[in-house]
């Protein structure tokens, strides 16, 4: 037997990333079908303490699927990290006999979801989305793939001069903690060298690794991942250049790897992963997240907040690389 949801809100928390919107309208129509109102919250957590809510209908969300971003933008609220801010917004769900609700972001934004289930009875599922594709329990996270998409884009772009002017480039690419996003740009962008937090190396084994190169050539691109201190690479090419008297010009891609129009991938499955969402909960699931494990989408527990964070842990991708590039 279904459970009866009659009422739901979709919210979106933290970094905004491709494939949103796409959820948002699966979601949207997905509980239309099954007669549940649906309702957004706009601005995350903030707009929930300020009762931003907007009513959906089955236009609300036509044309919207091809946008990066989110229609119903997001943001950080550290607010809601206070009981009392909290205890408001329960109140408020409860007047408006919210039951259910259906949150996008990363781990953040899930565990002040399941705050609100465990303060209240309110019933949530999250949707994974970050491009930074790092949260614990799902293999994939919306996002991820038009972010990559447009970093390799970037680096194509970059090669041209570099090849043209006989230059080499450092270009860094976004991923918070981890490497997953300058593994697949790295490889697929022919980057000599892919360096990650996962598997640190000192400036001095990288020049070590550039001085010892057979092949020596007059171009070449180290794709650097943020390893959560955007802009270093700009001080790395200095240290380098002072051990090495080598140049790289320094690329930094930055939030053009955030927006854009969502690939096939993302649109594909965040649709999916928005049906999947709302059925979850008339099967009576909350606190739970949709994820992606090996190649089929499952529900899942939430992260625990200790381990939340979803690395690198093999270096398999990167010995690969330096046997292709011939940096061994
Ligand atoms: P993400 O969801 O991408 O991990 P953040 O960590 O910035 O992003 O979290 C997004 C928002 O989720 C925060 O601004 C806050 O409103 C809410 N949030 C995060 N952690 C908590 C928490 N421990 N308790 C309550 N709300 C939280």
């Amino acid at each position: 037997m279904k459970n009866k949801i009659k009422k739901l809100l979709i919210l979106c928390s933290g970094g905004d990333a491709p494939g949103m919107n796409a959820a948002i309208r699966a979601v949207v129509r997905t509980a239309l079908y099954h007669g549940i109102e649906v309702y957004g919250v706009e601005n995350g957590y903030c707009g929930l303490m300020q009762q931003h809510i907007i009513q959906f209908q089955n236009d609300s969300v036509a044309n919207c699927i091809q946008r990066g971003g989110t229609i119903l933008k997001t943001g950080r609220c550290p607010e809601f990290l206070d009981q009392s801010v909290r205890a408001k917004c329960i109140e408020y769900l409860k007047k408006e006999n919210f039951d259910a609700m259906i949150v996008l972001g990363g781990d953040g934004t899930f565990r002040g979801a399941n705050l609100l289930a465990q303060e209240d009875d309110i019933k949530v599922i999250g949707i994974p989305c970050t491009i930074d594709n790092d949260i614990t329990g799902t293999d994939y996270c919306i996002g991820f793939d038009t972010a990559r998409t447009t970093a390799l884009d970037a680096i194509d772009k970059v090669r041209d001069t570099a090849y043209s002017l006989d230059r080499n480039f450092m270009v860094e690419v976004m991923g918070r903690a981890t490497g997953h996003i300058a593994i697949d740009v790295g490889i697929a962008g022919g980057a000599e060298y892919i360096l990650i937090p996962e598997f640190p190396i000192t400036t001095e084994q990288l020049v070590k690794k550039i001085k010892q190169k057979k092949r020596q050539k007059l171009t070449s691109i180290i794709v650097v991942a943020e390893a959560d201190k955007p802009n270093h690479s700009i001080e790395l090419a200095k240290q380098l250049k002072a051990l090495s008297g080598i140049e790289y010009k320094v690329c930094i891609l930055g939030h053009t790897q955030r927006g854009g129009t969502p690939t096939v991938k993302d649109r594909k499955i965040a649709s999916i992963m928005g049906v999947k969402a709302v059925e979850a909960l008339l099967a009576g699931h909350s606190q739970k997240m949709i994820a992606e494990q090996n190649g089929t989408l499952t529900l899942t527990e939430f992260p625990d907040p200790n381990h939340a964070t979803r690395f690198v842990t093999s270096k398999e991708l990167l010995n690969l690389n330096e046997i292709i590039c011939e940096t061994i």
